[in-house]
C-alpha cells in the first residue's frame, strides 16, 4: 500500500488547483488520482473524428481573482482571444439581446404589456433571499409578467426543475436584477442594453479549446504524482485508506475530493458512512447535460458572425443554449474559414426527461426550424456527449445539509470541494473551482481562511 500526506481525487480545475498550490509551496508529498484518461474534468475539450474541437458545453472564462488571471497568463502566454459577449435570446420568432429584462421593448405588444403590468408590483428594495424559493424571488424581483413570459420557461429549460424547486440564495451575480426606471426608459427609447454582469468580456484559448488550459497546468506538475485512468471505489475513513477500482490502495493523511458529494458519501465504509442521513442524501438534486456539436462546411452565416451564444426559453427546441463555437476560435474547426461549428446544450433531470435516442436529431431539427442552420447547410460532423453531472442544483435546504455534511467530513480529514464536491453553483465556475483547491491548500498548510467556499457572496461581489 502506498502512503501519501495529501491525496486528491479528481483532475478537474479544483483538484489541479490544489495540486498546483501544493507544488508551488514546495510540498511534494501528494498524489492526484483521476478516473478519466485526461485532465480537465468538465472543463476539458475533445477532438472529434472529423477534427472539430468541442468543449463539454459552452465554457467562457471570467475571473474574480488576480491569482487566477496571473496563472492563466502564465500558462498560455499570448495564446488568448478576448471577446465581447454577444448573447441573444430567441423567442417569439425573433432575436432579443440578453439580458431579457433590459431589452423587453422588442417583445410583441401583448407580452410587453403583461411584463409591464407585473413590474408595478415588484419590490426593488429587497435585499434578503433568506427562506425564499427561486420562484418567489423571481416574482418579487421581476413581477408575474416577466416570470411567465421568460423567467419560468427559461429557467426550467436550463435547470430541468420548476423554479419553485430551487432556493433563491445563490442568485447574487448570476441573475440580472432590474432597475425599473432604466427598463421603462429602454422601452420608451426602444434602446438595447447588451452588457451586464461579470462576463461582458471573456477570453478563450487560441488553440485546443478550454481543455488546453488544464492540460497546460497538468503538464507543469510532476508526472509521477498524477495517476490517470484510475477510479476511487471506496474509502475506509477510520483507517484513512482509499481503494481504487483496480485494487490499488492509498493510505492518506488528508483527502481532498471533488467527486459529486452524495456519490462520495456512498463510498464511505462503516459507521462513518452510515452516519450520514439517508433522507438528507436523497434531497440532493442535480441536472445532467447533453452536449451536441455540429460541424458545418462553408462560412458562418451573416446573422451568426458576431454572436457568441443564444438562449432558447421556448419548448419548440430541445436545447436551452447554442454557442457559435467557431466564433470563439477559428482553430475550433479543422479548416478555419472554410467551416464553422455550433454547440448545443440540453438539460435533463428526474423532472425533465430527454429521449436519448433522438436528441441529436431533435437538436438538428431545432437548429433548422429556428433558421440557425440554413436550409442548404452541409453538416460534416455530429458529435455528442452526455454529462451525468452537469449543474449542481441549488435545491431547497441545500445550505443546511452542506453545513452538516462538510464539517463532519473534515472531522475525519476529508475535504470535499469544487463544482460537485462543494455543490455551490454560485462558486462553481473554473475560476472559483481552481481557487477552491488553492484556498483549501492555503488553509491546510498556511492556516489561511477559505473565502470562496464559505463566503461566495463576498467573492462574487469583488
Ligand atoms: C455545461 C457546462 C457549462 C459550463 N460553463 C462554464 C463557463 O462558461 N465558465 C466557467 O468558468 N465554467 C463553466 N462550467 C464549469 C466548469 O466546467 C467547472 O467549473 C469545473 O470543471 C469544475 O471543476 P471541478 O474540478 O470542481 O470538477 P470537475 O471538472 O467535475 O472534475 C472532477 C473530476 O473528478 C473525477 N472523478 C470523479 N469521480 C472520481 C473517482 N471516483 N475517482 C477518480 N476520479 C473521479 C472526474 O472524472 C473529473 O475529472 C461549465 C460546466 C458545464 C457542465
Amino acid at each position: 500500500m502506498k502512503s501519501t500526506e495529501y491525496m486528491i481525487i479528481g483532475g478537474g480545475p479544483t483538484g489541479l488547483g490544489a495540486a498546483h498550490r501544493l507544488d508551488e509551496l514546495g510540498h511534494n508529498d501528494w498524489v492526484l488520482v483521476e478516473k478519466a484518461q485526461n485532465l480537465g474534468g468538465l472543463a476539458s475539450s475533445v477532438v472529434d473524428d472529423q477534427g472539430f474541437i468541442w468543449d463539454l458545453g459552452g465554457h467562457v472564462l471570467f475571473s474574480h481573482y488576480n491569482y487566477f488571471d496571473n496563472l492563466l497568463d502564465d500558462l498560455l502566454g499570448e495564446n488568448w482571444f478576448e471577446h465581447e459577449r454577444e448573447a441573444w435570446i430567441w423567442m417569439r420568432n425573433q432575436w432579443i439581446p440578453y439580458p431579457f429584462q433590459s431589452n423587453m421593448w422588442r417583445l410583441p405588444q401583448a407580452d410587453l404589456e403583461k411584463c409591464l403590468l407585473g413590474l408595478e408590483s415588484i419590490n426593488e428594495n429587497k435585499i434578503s433571499t433568506v427562506g425564499m424559493n427561486f420562484d418567489e424571488w423571481i416574482v418579487d424581483s421581476f413581477g408575474e409578467g416577466i416570470a411567465d413570459v421568460f423567467m419560468r420557461p427559461y429557467n426550467y429549460k436550463v435547470w430541468a426543475y420548476p423554479t419553485r424547486e430551487l432556493a433563491a440564495n445563490w442568485t447574487g451575480e448570476r441573475v440580472a436584477t432590474i432597475d425599473k426606471d432604466e427598463v421603462l426608459k429602454n422601452i420608451k427609447d426602444k434602446s438595447d442594453l447588451k452588457s451586464w454582469g461579470p462576463n461582458a468580456v471573456f477570453r478563450f484559448p487560441k488553440e485546443g479549446g478550454t481543455g488546453s488550459i488544464w492540460n497546460a497546468l497538468g503538464s507543469r506538475l510532476p508526472k509521477d504524482k498524477i495517476i490517470l485512468d484510475t477510479e476511487i471505489r471506496e474509502i475506509e475513513p477510520i483507517e484513512q485508506i482509499a481503494v481504487c477500482e483496480n485494487g490499488q490502495q492509498f493510505r492518506y493523511e488528508k483527502l481532498i475530493t471533488t467527486v459529486p458529494l452524495p456519490l462520495f458519501i456512498k463510498k464511505l465504509r462503516g459507521k462513518i458512512g452510515e452516519s450520514f442521513s439517508k433522507d438528507k442524501l436523497e434531497k440532493f438534486k442535480w441536472s445532467s447535460t447533453h452536449v451536441i456539436g455540429i460541424g458545418i462546411e462553408g462560412v458562418t452565416p451573416a446573422q451568426l458572425r458576431s454572436k457568441c451564444w443564444m438562449y432558447f426559453p421556448e419548448d419548440n427546441v430541445p436545447f436551452y443554449r447554442a454557442t457559435v463555437f467557431s466564433n470563439y476560435s477559428p482553430e475550433n474547426v479543422p479548416r478555419p474559414g472554410e467551416q464553422w461549428s455550433l454547440m448545443c446544450e440540453v438539460s435533463e433531470s428526474s423532472m425533465k426527461k430527454v429521449d436519448h435516442a433522438h436528441i441529436i436529431g431533435d437538436t438538428i431539427d431545432g437548429l433548422y426550424s429556428t433558421g440557425i442552420l440554413p436550409d442548404d447547410a452541409n453538416l460534416v460532423s455530429t458529435w455528442s456527449r452526455f454529462l451525468p453531472f452537469g449543474y449542481p442544483t441549488p435545491f431547497l435546504g441545500r445550505d443546511e445539509i452542506l453545513k452538516d455534511f462538510i464539517p463532519r467530513l473534515e472531522d475525519v480529514n476529508i475535504f470535499s470541494r469544487g463544482r460537485f464536491g462543494g455543490w455551490k453553483y454560485e462558486v462553481s465556475n473554473q475560476d472559483h473551482s481552481l481557487m477552491q483547491g488553492v484556498e483549501l491548500v492555503n488553509a491546510l498548510l498556511l492556516g489561511e481562511k477559505e473565502e470562496t467556499y464559505w463566503n461566495p457572496t463576498a467573492v462574487n461581489n469583488r
